[in-house]
């Protein structure tokens, strides 16, 4: 059988039609660079923001066409615009398909986020991002954890951010893995004690997503700090977030710090793109057998109850937690391991929910029980 390749995809292409009825969608040059992994087909069309929302046909044909072919399992096609939007709205309030964070040159905000610390939540961001990236997406990270940024450790990086040459003197971020990134880290010796009030963390944070050089993004992804407080509220209110993650190990999706994370996101309209279980069982590297030390198996259960996609589940792993300490993330250090395909299919899971226009719905409503 032949192999699936972009030449295929584009072929199935020249089929439609061009939105202004001249030529077809390839000849317009409005197909954007095309990402085949495994049987999964993913790329956008780049469309007028205005015409974004009649052009939804469009689209779901593009979709149809290319999902016929053979070898393709899941075509995912999205639509993006390349001018920001004039105004600068709620991303609930935007067509699917627009630059859904009204930051130009930025598609998709996700946060990561997770009841309380220490569940691994930063290592799933990092490692998410990476996940993403081996989708053939531009992404970036932001750290928003100014309290205790981990970014510069987890990715091996150090040093101060250069200014971008022009006059809009904005920052640089700083860059690993092929990952744009920045953090409170990189601006403020370690040791130095910082005392943010809660009004300059949020001014912070904006000012580390729209006065630094990012470029064209597809996703950049915020390591959230830890818990559930107001801090972590306002952030999420005032980031034009297109969806969130939210990191648990199976013991506290059992108790309720993982309901108190959806609550937020609830709160303020966030779409929750998933449960990640993390810590989820342990695989022995001796007897080979897997021990399920917290009880592993009910976060599934647990996400479908609360009405949110489970994304997967990363075993207790001492490689992984040697690496990540070391600043080499498992995903980019050992892409072939066990676990790097673990968290590659976290990542495509979480992009088929942000590319898929409807498919992500706000957070559901949380009823916690005493
Ligand atoms: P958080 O951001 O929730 O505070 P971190 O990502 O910093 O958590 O992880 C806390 C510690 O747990 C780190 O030392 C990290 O290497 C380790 N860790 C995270 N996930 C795993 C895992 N699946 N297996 C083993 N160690 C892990």
């Amino acid at each position: 059988m032949t192999q699936l390749d972009k030449d295929m995809v584009l072929a199935a292409l020249k089929h439609i039609a061009a939105p202004d009825g001249r030529g077809n969608l390839v000849s317009a040059g409005i197909v954007s660079d095309i990402a085949i992994s495994g049987g999964n087909v993913m790329f956008a069309l780049n469309v007028p923001a205005s015409d974004a929302p009649k052009l939804e046909p469009l689209r779901k044909a593009a979709e149809t066409a290319v999902a016929r072919l053979p070898g393709v399992a899941k075509a995912i096609v999205a639509l993006t615009a390349e001018r920001a939007p004039q105004r600068q709205p709620g991303p609930r309030a935007q067509q699917a398909g627009e630059l859904r964070s009204g930051i130009p040159g930025i598609r998709h905000l996700i946060a990561v986020a997770s009841g309380k610390g220490g569940v691994g939540k930063s290592t799933t961001a990092v490692n998410l991002a990476l996940g993403l990236q081996a989708l053939g997406l531009k992404v970036a990270m932001l750290d928003a954890d100014v309290y205790g940024p981990s970014l510069p450790k987890l990715l091996g990086l150090s040093g101060r951010p250069r200014a971008a040459e022009g006059s809009d003197k904005k920052m640089l971020p700083l860059e690993n893995y092929g990952l744009k990134v920045m953090s409170m880290g990189f601006l403020v010796d370690e040791g130095t004690p910082v005392i943010w009030r809660g009004p300059m963390v949020m001014s912070a944070l904006m000012q580390m997503i729209r006065d630094v050089a990012w470029g064209e993004i597809d996703v950049m992804v915020i390591d959230m700090p830890p818990g559930t407080g107001d801090a972590q509220l306002t952030m999420a209110q005032q980031t034009p977030l297109s969806g969130a993650v939210i990191v648990s190990t199976p013991q506290d999706l059992a108790l309720i710090d993982a309901r108190k994370g959806l609550g937020m996101f609830q709160k303020v309209n966030v779409p929750v793109l998933g449960i990640v279980e993390n810590m989820s069982y342990f695989l022995c590297t001796k007897c080979g057998e897997r021990h399920e030390i917290f009880g592993h198996g009910g976060a599934e259960e647990e996400a479908q109850r609360l009405g949110v996609p489970f994304l997967g589940a990363v075993p207790l792993d001492t490689d992984l937690r040697i690496r990540s300490d070391a600043g080499e993330p498992v995903v980019a250090s050992a892409p072939g391991s066990a676990l790097a395909e673990a968290y590659r299919g976290i990542a495509s899971r979480v992009w088929a929910a942000l590319a898929e226009p409807g498919r992500s719905k706000p957070a559901p409503r949380i009823v916690i029980e005493d």
